[in-house]
């Protein structure tokens, strides 16, 4: 596909992708697409997904001696014993979130940001939380060089959320949680979804919750066993 079809497509699709994002296109871009066509391969289907993963540079989120392995399906370091993760994963906690480009979505661990890049490439808008600010403030920069600009980038702990800017439409946690944290599924909109790793330090099952009813029920769908790293603070590992 070449640029300008790439351009059609993504106004078709209403994806929310800057401009600057498309200078990468070309860089690594066979690599990238047989990520693509693995995480096809293992059952996702989400067109506009797909295209996303299609399109975000996963290469200049990872650290530059380990460039060459961006486009492998496994997860990498990015610092502060934290990783970026597995290509599928996100694609699979993606398209489970069914996000509509209307939606404003809470993240919790930000890390590289290039999870951020997808929630932010299709929805609305996107509040993303880290508790290393050193993490947020590089996943800050490279976000915003990359033109983004429907990011709100909190340094604090995610397992309380935001409530500033609540309800959330998605919730996205990016890190494994002993059980479902109040305060996400109280800032959670009725009928809204959120993806979370639920289990022990060392395996999980990524849940996926949606909140019905008069807004104190929900229905939780077990979707597959992971592995995350832990989430810290007061209502996750401390
Ligand atoms: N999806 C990210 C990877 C997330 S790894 C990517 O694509 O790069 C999990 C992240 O959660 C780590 O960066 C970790 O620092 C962060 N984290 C752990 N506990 C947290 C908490 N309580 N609040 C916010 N962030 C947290």
């Amino acid at each position: 596909m070449d640029i300008t079809e790439l351009k059609k497509l993504i106004q078709k699709t209403k994806l929310n992708i800057p401009s600057q994002v498309l200078k990468y296109y070309e860089e690594m871009k066979e690599e990238r697409e047989a990520m693509v066509e693995n995480i096809e391969k293992k059952g996702v289907k989400d067109k506009r997904v797909l295209l996303t993963m299609r399109i975000i540079p996963r290469h200049i989120f990872v650290p530059e001696e380990l460039k060459y392995l961006a486009y492998e399906d496994n997860p990498l370091p990015i610092g502060k014993e934290q990783t970026i993760s597995q290509p599928f994963i996100i694609a699979f906690m993606t398209e489970n979130l069914e996000i509509r480009e209307n939606h404003n979505v809470l993240e919790i661990g930000t890390g590289s940001g290039y999870h951020t890049a997808i929630l932010a490439s299709l929805a609305n808008k996107v509040v993303t939380l880290e508790i290393s600010e050193e993490l947020s403030l590089q996943a800050k920069k490279r976000l915003k060089n990359l033109g983004f600009e429907n990011i709100e980038f909190v340094v604090g702990d995610g397992s309380e959320g935001f409530p500033e800017l609540s309800p959330y439409d998605r919730i996205c946690v990016s890190a494994a949680s002993p059980d479902i944290p109040i305060p996400l599924l109280e800032q959670l909109k009725i009928e809204g979804i959120m993806v979370i790793p639920v289990g022990n330090e060392n395996e999980q099952i990524l849940s996926k919750i949606i909140k019905v009813g008069n807004g104190k029920g929900f229905i939780k769908k077990e979707l597959c066993g992971c592995r995350f790293v832990k989430l810290k603070g007061k209502f996750g590992f401390s």
